[in-house]
C-alpha cells in the first residue's frame, strides 16, 4: 500500500478540491479523505506532499508517436517517457506512421510496443482513411475491434465531404469520435504562417482564418446530418471558436481543444530571432499547423477555454530532426514537442490568473477521458485505477534541451524559465 499525505488533492470529476491523504492498493485507489485518516494503516510507501498538488493523470488525446516508420524522431517508448515525465499517464498517438494506422496490424503493433514499454497508457488513433490518402475508408471496424478510440486523418485533411460524411456515419456506429484537423488544403497551400501583419512585413504568403472556419462549418455540417461525435483538433482562429460555440448551442456532438503554443504564443513570436543556422528567416521551432495566429485569435482561444468552449488542452507532441527542422522556414516540417512543455505551460497561466486550477486539471482529465470514451480513467474516486500526477507549483527551472526525454529536440521553450513543475506521476499504481 503507498500513502499520499497533505497534497492539495483536484479532481474536478468529484469536485473535490482540498487537503486530504491518499491510500492506493493493488494498482487502484482505496480510499481518500481527511489528512491523518490512514495514520494507522500499515503501509509500503508513504509520502508527505505538503506544498503540493495531487491530480487525476492527465490524457493527450493528440500526440505523434512516430513508431513505426520514423523512429529517428521518437518511438512508443520515448514517446511514452516524455508523456509520464509531462504528467500524462494516457495518450492517444496519431495515424500518421508509416505504415499508416489504417488496420489492426499497425493498430496491434502500436499496442504491443505501449505494452513492452510499460509507461503511459497508449489508446492509438486510427485513420479515416488509407493511407490517410483521403481517396478510400480505412479498415475502421477491424481496427475499432482492436482497441481504436478514435478516428482521425490528421495533418492530413479529408477534403471529400462525402467521404467525410462516411466516415461519421461509420464512426457512430463504433461510437468513435472523428477528430479533424480542419484546414482547407487548398486555400492554405504553400503559405507557411497565419495572414496578417507578420506575413505581409515578412513577405510569406499567408494561410487565412477562413482555411480553418470553412472546415470547422463543413465538420458541424456534418455532424448535424450523421449524428457522429466529432472533435475539432487544435482550434487555432476565433471564428472556429464562434462556431464550435453555437454548435455547442445547438446541442450537437461537438467538442474541441487546443494546443498550448497557440494559447501562449502568436504571430508575432515568429519575429523572436532566426534560426542559428539559416539567417534572415523566423525560427522554424515557431512553425505548425494550424499556423500561430493574431493576439486576437490567441484572447479568444484562452477565453473558449476558460468558458468551456474549447473542452480540452492536448499538445499536439510533434515531434522532427534537425533534417527536417533546420531548413529554409517554407521547408520546414510542421510541429512541435509537447509532452514536457504542457503542464508547466498551462500552470503559468493558472499563476497569471487566466485559468483556474480546476479549469486546468478538468481539461486534461475528465473532458479527455470523455472523448475517448475511458470512463474509469481521468478521476481519483475510490476503486478507479490509480493513474495521478504530483505537481509542485512553485518549484521554478529553466527548460534545458538535456530534460527533454524525447529523441528529438524541436521546442521554442527550450531556455524559457518556469515556475511549478511535474513531480512524480504514477500509472496503475507504479511511479514511472
Ligand atoms: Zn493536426
Amino acid at each position: 500500500m503507498i500513502r499520499l499525505k497533505n497534497a492539495r488533492v483536484i479532481d474536478p470529476s468529484s469536485g473535490l478540491d482540498a487537503e486530504l491523504d491518499i491510500l492506493v492498493e493493488d494498482g487502484v485507489i482505496r480510499a481518500i479523505d481527511r489528512p491523518g485518516s490512514f495514520d494507522g494503516t500499515a503501509v509500503a510507501e508513504s509520502h508527505d506532499l505538503s506544498g503540493c498538488v495531487v491530480a487525476p493523470g492527465f490524457i493527450d488525446v493528440h500526440v505523434h508517436l512516430r513508431e513505426p516508420g520514423f523512429e529517428h524522431k521518437e518511438t512508443v517508448h520515448t514517446g511514452s517517457l516524455a508523456a509520464v515525465r509531462g504528467g500524462f499517464t494516457a495518450i492517444a498517438p496519431m495515424a500518421n506512421t508509416d505504415p499508416v494506422n489504417d488496420n489492426a496490424i499497425v493498430t496491434r503493433f502500436i499496442l504491443d510496443r505501449a505494452r513492452s514499454a510499460n509507461l503511459a497508457r497508449v489508446y492509438p488513433i486510427g485513420a479515416v482513411t488509407k493511407g490517410q490518402k483521403g481517396e478510400e475508408l480505412a479498415e475502421i471496424g477491424l481496427m475499432a475491434k482492436e482497441g481504436i478510440r478514435a478516428l482521425s486523418d490528421d495533418g492530413m485533411p479529408v477534403m471529400n465531404s462525402a467521404l467525410m460524411r462516411r466516415a461519421m456515419e461509420y464512426a457512430r456506429m463504433f461510437d468513435l469520435p472523428v477528430i479533424s484537423h480542419a484546414e482547407d488544403a487548398a486555400l492554405s497551400k504553400g503559405a507557411p504562417m497565419t495572414e496578417g501583419a507578420v506575413s505581409s512585413l515578412l513577405g510569406y504568403p499567408g494561410n487565412p482564418n477562413a482555411s480553418e472556419e470553412i472546415m470547422v462549418a463543413r465538420e458541424i455540417a456534418l455532424c448535424r446530418a450523421t449524428g457522429a461525435r466529432v472533435h475539432l483538433a487544435h482550434l487555432s482562429t476565433r471564428e472556429g471558436v464562434a462556431l464550435v460555440r453555437r454548435a455547442k448551442e445547438d446541442g450537437l456532438p461537438v467538442t474541441a481543444e487546443v494546443t498550448p503554443h497557440h494559447l501562449m504564443l502568436n504571430e508575432f513570436s515568429l519575429l523572436k530571432g532566426g534560426h542559428e543556422c539559416v539567417h534572415h528567416q523566423p525560427r522554424t521551432d515557431y512553425k505548425m499547423a494550424p499556423p500561430l495566429r493574431s493576439e486576437q485569435d490567441q484572447e479568444a482561444l484562452r477565453e473558449a477555454l476558460r468558458s468551456g468552449v474549447i473542452d480540452l488542452v492536448a499538445s499536439d507532441h510533434a515531434p522532427h530532426g534537425c533534417v527536417d527542422k533546420e531548413v529554409e522556414f517554407e521547408l520546414a516540417a510542421n510541429g512541435i514537442l509537447g509532452l514536457q512543455t504542457t503542464v508547466p505551460l498551462l500552470l503559468e497561466l493558472v499563476e497569471r490568473g487566466v485559468l483556474s486550477w480546476s479549469r486546468m486539471i478538468e481539461s486534461l482529465t475528465v473532458a479527455p477521458a470523455r472523448l475517448l470514451g475511458l470512463r474509469d480513467l481521468g478521476t481519483l474516486q475510490a476503486g478507479k485505477p490509480a493513474d495521478l500526477v504530483v505537481l509542485d507549483p512553485n518549484v521554478e527551472f529553466r527548460l534545458r534541451r538535456e530534460d527533454l526525454v524525447s529523441i528529438s529536440e524541436n521546442s521554442p521553450f527550450i531556455g524559457r524559465k518556469f515556475k511549478g513543475k511535474v513531480l512524480k506521476t504514477m500509472v496503475g499504481g507504479d511511479w514511472k
